[in-house]
């Protein structure tokens, strides 16, 4: 992995201590796997399939996993919500969908800027350091990671026996619909490296995979073409997705395309769109027109919410549920019109009752957001903006698949 430890890796902590880091890096290097390689190839089978327009992939979970406030209830929160989701989505059952938490592993956190308002450093999730304003915890600690992988496989055990017992709103044991893949965003390199495994069951084609969850995305602030991840993420047999922004041009993407699935494997790659409401249609058609053009058969995702956040008038960073909306549309409507499959859906989202997003039936409003304020970064949809959501996307999907020659 020497390439890719040559590339300079944006949003990675200064550790005080290197050595503290060299002997977690060595604890992990000799752990058992968080995830299996014949699972994670189970999931780019099924994300073939999405690729090829034939299912839906719906991924969800909390913006920051946390170290105290992932709990076997709010797994069974998430894991409920993405079901009751999915079985909106799948329009009884005419389309399958894929479902992958952001879960079991979502704890590192890219940051805008280096210092908070208080001007301490900025809290960049449990992986790295403490959300609590004091200097101390914001002091990033190499042992976080060997705390994240427990939690990690202690989670994915969880959810396994959540889906078994059908406790989490799951058809139960043997129906393999049931399954949840476990996702998050591979931002830490020291982490992610020292999970890569080396999958041997075809000895003379060993092949490696990131064996810290099932699907791994880049962000948008390190998706830079010569950086640390894309190079980390070209070595992965995993499935990937990457998240594009804006500014993304079409000749990029096409680049990202060929770096990220250079032998042309559909469901290897993820192209995961947040443009903003405003922005989606006039950015997103080229690029898929251009890809497209490349002969790639991606999976292409809808992001509406990391486009879409802002600042409240009290101070609490929210997004409105019209806007989430308005992308989503805006993003069936771009692929509508280009013959393309709008593969999947991404998005932040709690089974609690909380106030962090604006709008929807539950019509929360400014004045409300401080009542159930929990996210340790960025503002999810509750549980039931989350199924009026799954509405949404469900008719945007099944009006579109009833105007498709068969
Ligand atoms: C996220 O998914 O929480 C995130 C930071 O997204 P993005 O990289 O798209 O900003
Ligand atoms: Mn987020």
């Amino acid at each position: 992995m020497d390439h890719a430890l040559a590339r300079p890796a944006a949003q990675q902590p200064r550790w005080p201590d290197p050595g503290a880091v060299r002997r977690a890096r060595a604890v992990l290097e000799g752990v058992a796997p968080v995830v299996g390689a014949e699972e994670v190839d189970r999931l780019r089978a099924q994300l073939a399939a999405v690729a090829r327009g034939s299912a839906f992939l719906l991924q969800g979970g909390d913006c920051a996993e946390t170290f105290s406030g992932t709990t076997e209830r709010s797994l069974a929160g998430t894991v409920a919500t993405l079901h009751r989701m999915a079985s909106t989505l799948s329009g009884a059952g005419r389309l399958p969908v894929v479902k992958v938490g952001r879960i079991a592993g979502q704890y590192a956190k890219p940051r805008s800027a280096a210092v908070d308002a208080r001007g301490l450093p900025t809290y960049r999730g449990d992986i790295v350091n403490g959300a609590e304003p004091t200097a101390e915890a914001r002091v990033p600690d190499p042992a976080r990671m060997l705390r994240a992988y427990v939690n990690s496989k202690a989670a994915v055990t969880a959810v396994r026996a959540l889906i078994a017992t059908g406790a989490a709103g799951a058809p139960g044991a043997p129906a393999p619909d049931g399954e949840v893949f476990t996702s998050h965003e591979a931002l830490l390199l020291d982490y992610e490296r020292a999970m890569v495994r080396v999958d041997a069951r075809v000895p003379d084609r060993p092949k490696l995979y990131g064996s810290s969850g099932h699907f791994l995305w880049i962000g948008e602030r390190t998706r830079q073409l010569d950086g640390a991840h894309l190079a980390f993420a070209e070595l992965l047999s995993n499935p990937v997705g990457l998240k594009l922004g804006p500014s993304t041009t079409p000749e990029q993407a096409v680049e990202y395309v060929e770096r990220l699935d250079p032998y042309g494997e559909p469901g290897r790659l993820t192209l995961i769109a947040r443009m903003g409401s405003a922005q989606v249609r006039d950015v997103l058609a080229p690029i898929v027109e251009k890809v497209t053009a490349s002969g790639h058969t991606v999976v292409w995702q809808c992001d509406p919410m990391h486009g879409n956040t802002v600042q409240s008038t009290s101070g609490f960073k929210t997004r409105h549920f019209d806007r989430i909306v308005a992308e989503t549309e805006g993003f069936f409507e771009v692929h509508r019109a280009l013959g393309t499959h709008p593969g999947g859906l991404h998005v932040e989202l709690t089974g609690d009752d909380v106030t962090e997003c604006l709008g929807g039936t539950p019509r929360i409003t400014v004045p409300d957001l401080p009542h159930r304020y929990t996210t340790a970064c960025d503002p999810r949809l509750n549980r039931s903006q989350s199924l009026e959501l799954a509405v949404v996307v469900a008719e945007l999907l099944h009006a579109g698949r009833r105007g498709r020659r068969p």
